[in-house]
């Protein structure tokens, strides 16, 4: 194991690159988060921290610089290999919930276990515990729809960690909540995160959350202020 779980050098991201609305967002950004090191990435809206997060997620490329996860230069790994380290190595928190409406709190955290070949009776306990961390296993059975916006957000943490993820990126996890909300939301993710001993990159404009985490890192003008 390494002791830097993420590690992004040199990043470079523009989009409708060479025509005219082209719009350069990253032009060169590095940064590193350690192993359990939870780490605020923060900066106005449009500055790029979505365009930064889907990059370490490996959910987009950068046009240029490297992304390693773990130590392993992910630039370097075919496509088999990143979605791999995506799925397994990887949880990703979105200002909305999108949890599957159809299935219950405790099916949204039991699914992608079993897609990663977790026994059923072992993802329902995990799945359980997880709830139980964020203050809602009382609700396990209910419907995304039939949950407040809160309660659908601390799900969606469960389920970003339900294939036990080194790294947790978060994009604004809290910014569709109203204020109050939003402070115990986020001090239950703060708790889940610091219990799993899980590496984070949070994404907020919240100064207040920001200032509840181990570091800031400020992204300006495309770079790292
Ligand atoms: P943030 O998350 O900090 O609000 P984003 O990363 O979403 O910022 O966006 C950074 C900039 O890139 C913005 O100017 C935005 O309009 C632009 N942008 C983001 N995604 C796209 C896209 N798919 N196509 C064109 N421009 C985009
Ligand atoms: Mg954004």
């Amino acid at each position: 194991m390494n002791d830097v779980t993420l590690k992004v050098e040199g990043l470079k991201k523009a989009y409708n690159m060479g025509k005219p609305n082209e719009v350069q967002v990253l032009h060169d950004v590095s940064l590193q988060v350690a192993k359990g090191e939870v780490v605020a990435l923060v900066a106005p809206s449009g500055a790029g921290k979505s365009t930064l997060l889907h990059i370490a997620g490996l959910l987009d490329s950068p046009d240029g610089g490297t992304v390693a996860i773990g130590g392993e230069d992910m630039t370097k790994l075919g496509d088999r290999k990143r979605t791999a380290v995506r799925r397994n190595d990887v949880g990703f928190i979105y200002q909305f919930h999108h949890l599957l409406p159809e299935f219950s709190a405790l099916e949204n955290i039991v699914l992608p276990q079993l897609a990663n070949g977790i026994a059923q009776a072992d993802a329902q306990a995990h799945a359980i515990d997880l709830l139980t961390r964020v203050g809602v296993e009382t609700r396990a059975d209910h419907r995304p729809a039939a949950l407040s916006g809160g309660e659908q957000q601390r799900v969606a943490f469960c389920r970003a960690l339900a294939n036990r993820p080194k790294l947790l990126l978060a994009d604004e996890p809290t910014g569709n909540l109203d204020p109050g909300t939003s402070d115990r939301v986020f001090e239950a993710l703060m708790e889940l995160v610091r219990s799993s001993g899980l590496s984070a990159l949070i994404a907020t404009h919240n100064l207040e959350l920001a200032g509840r985490m181990d570091r800031i890192v400020r992204l300006d003008a495309g770079l790292i202020a």
